[in-house]
């Protein structure tokens, strides 16, 4: 079970004789977009905080909203939330619950808490007063409740046009909180709903709309960001003012968003990248969308681990992205098997290997998980370009001239020739092979302080592999041109087949997924997920 100050408040709550028919969550998403990384953390609290406590959690479209709103966004999130693992007790919409709603809404205007205004959002908006000033009432403020009933009736009908109207909440215009000055709980928007059509042509507002339908489902804890605060007060007022039980009803308690380096945890900020084709869509795997993460090989394993180990916290706070990288990496390292890929291939010639002979070697897929697999291997391999170079350093431990290196899982070789084209560039090597230094050779325990790796020419695969980069830039601001970079690589046989969403180690090159744009047996395809070099563990145990 987590231990943080949320489930500290459910056990006294618990304590207190509170909730005697269990505790009940809910993510309430607004389908207006697609997840990203916070959401996670949102999803992870409030679907533990039901499960430590042998609860529910229901998945609630925050549908208020018509004009931004979307069936594809619903079905996204769906498709994501269960990704990442979780299971919903029911799914609902606050747009399931506009009648009743519009029932509580009359219900206050008859109990005298709320009246239709006839300012405009400016007017409203000037009228609201300051930290320092209290706001001024307005001259609607005191219609008897028979003429609120019949306007706010006529909202309803359409007889006003978007702005006209809308109904607030008679609470204190001199309030210190700001949120409790007369708010607008309903609006006039005359804007088809992807759910109720033209049903409605008035739309409760967020504050409104929230607390109640926590109420009408029995939610008990109402989980939400530290930004709505604020709002608590109103929250409390509405139950109040319409006679829910202290005793069951919901409690409103925030916690500290998720924000990460280099990373964009804004809707509206993903939302301006694919409108402006600035990315492939909402999964390229560069966005801190649970789709683009899924696509890039993100697992929800490691998502999940990840928010675990952030925690809880009541006080707004940055977490280096290294720290869910190293999440990923860890769990792609224990479940993900060993291939051998070139990225940048430099062909080499085995002159003293028998030309037409191939054989296999055995490799390991993973160095705990067990399984094996045969490599095929011979006279003619790719290197890395990079594992060789001409005039190296002394401590240079890869492919020199003369030097020697082992090939893993295969031989020694040692570089006689460097040839290269008219204009100097290097176009392949000529290397000889010690044949007694295959495991189980007279020479296999020679020490050779390189070890690199290959593929076999003839029988590689090419693939398409695309390495990415952050989306920000350095400055954290601008966005990154050069975040996407494809190379044509080469790939040993055993991948031919492999399915979309199959992680794979590239030995020394990194953690690799096979991306959807993969043809079967045809061309291959691949997302970099993670390289292997940590900087996350660094900073942890410094
Ligand atoms: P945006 O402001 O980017 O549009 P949002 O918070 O309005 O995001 P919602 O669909 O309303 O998006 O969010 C659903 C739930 O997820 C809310 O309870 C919200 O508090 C939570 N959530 C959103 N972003 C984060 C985040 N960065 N960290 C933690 N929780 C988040
Ligand atoms: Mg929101």
């Amino acid at each position: 079970m987590a231990t943080n100050f949320i489930q500290n408040e459910i056990d006294s709550d618990l304590k207190e004789g509170k909730y005697t028919d269990g505790i009940k969550t809910r993510f309430p998403p607004e389908p207006n977009g697609y997840l990203h990384i916070g959401h996670a953390k949102s999803i992870c609290l409030n679907f533990g905080l039901a499960k430590d406590n042998n609860g529910l959690c229901n998945l609630r479209f925050d549908d208020t909203n018509p004009t931004k709103e979307d069936t594809s966004f619903v079905e996204s999130i769906e498709e994501d939330v269960k990704w990442l693992g979780f299971s919903w007790a029911d799914m609902f919409y606050a747009s399931d619950y506009f009648e009743k709603l519009y029932e509580y809404a009359t219900e206050l205007i008859k109990r005298g808490k709320a009246y239709v205004d006839d300012l405009s959002a400016e007017e409203i908006k000037a009228a609201r007063g300051t930290l320092t000033e209290p706001g001024a009432n307005s001259p609607h403020r005191e219609r008897s409740i028979e003429e609120n009933l019949d306007f706010f009736a006529r909202m309803r009908k359409g007889e006003f046009a978007d702005g006209e109207k809308v109904l607030r909440a008679k609470i204190d215009m001199a309030s210190p909180n700001i949120t409790m000055r007369d708010p607008v709980i309903y609006r006039i928007a005359h804007a088809p709903h992807h759910r109720t059509g033209d049903a409605w042509c008035i739309y409760p507002m967020y504050d409104f709309a929230h607390p109640l339908s926590d109420a009408i489902e029995g939610i008990t804890h109402s989980v939400c960001t530290l930004e709505f605060e604020d709002h608590r007060p109103f929250y409390d007022w509405l139950l109040d003012n319409l006679d829910f039980d202290p005793k069951t009803r919901p409690r409103q308690i925030e916690f500290a968003r998720l924000n990460l380096t280099k990373t964009i945890t804004s809707k509206r900020k993903l939302r301006q990248l694919v409108e402006e084709n600035s990315v492939r869509g909402w999964d390229d795997p560069r966005m801190p969308t649970l789709a683009g993460m899924r696509r890039r090989g993100f697992t929800p394993r490691a998502i999940r681990n990840f928010c675990a180990e952030i925690g809880v916290a009541k006080a707004d706070s940055t977490v280096d992205v290294a720290m869910l990288e190293h999440a990923v990496r860890e769990d792609l390292n224990e479940n993900a098997d060993r291939v051998m890929a070139v990225l940048n291939p430099l062909k080499v010639v085995l002159t003293n290997y028998p030309d037409g002979k191939t054989e296999w070697v055995v490799a390991d897929n993973h160095p705990t998980r067990g399984g094996k697999r045969y490599i095929p291997f011979s006279r003619e391999i790719f290197i890395e370009r990079e594992d060789f170079m001409e005039d190296a350093p002394k401590k240079f431990f890869r492919l020199k001239p003369g030097g020697e290196v082992r090939l893993k899982h295969a031989y020694i070789i040692k570089c006689d020739e460097v040839i290269k084209d008219a204009a100097g560039n290097i176009t392949e090597l000529h290397c000889s092979i010690d044949p007694d230094s295959k495991t189980g050779g007279k020479t296999a325990g020679r020490k050779i302080k390189g070890t690199i790796h290959w593929v076999d020419a003839k029988t590689a695969l090419p693939a398409e592999v695309r390495l990415y980069d952050y989306l920000l830039a350095e400055d954290g601001e601008t966005f990154n041109e050069k975040s996407l970079e494809t190379v044509n690589a080469l790939i040993e046989p055993s991948a031919q087949f492999a399915a979309p969403g199959t992680h794979y180690q590239f030995l020394r090159m990194g953690y690799f997924v096979v991306d959807p744009d993969t043809v079967p047996n045809g061309k291959l395809v691949f997302n970099r997920v993670v390289g292997l070099k940590d900087t996350w563990a660094k900073v942890a145990n410094r």
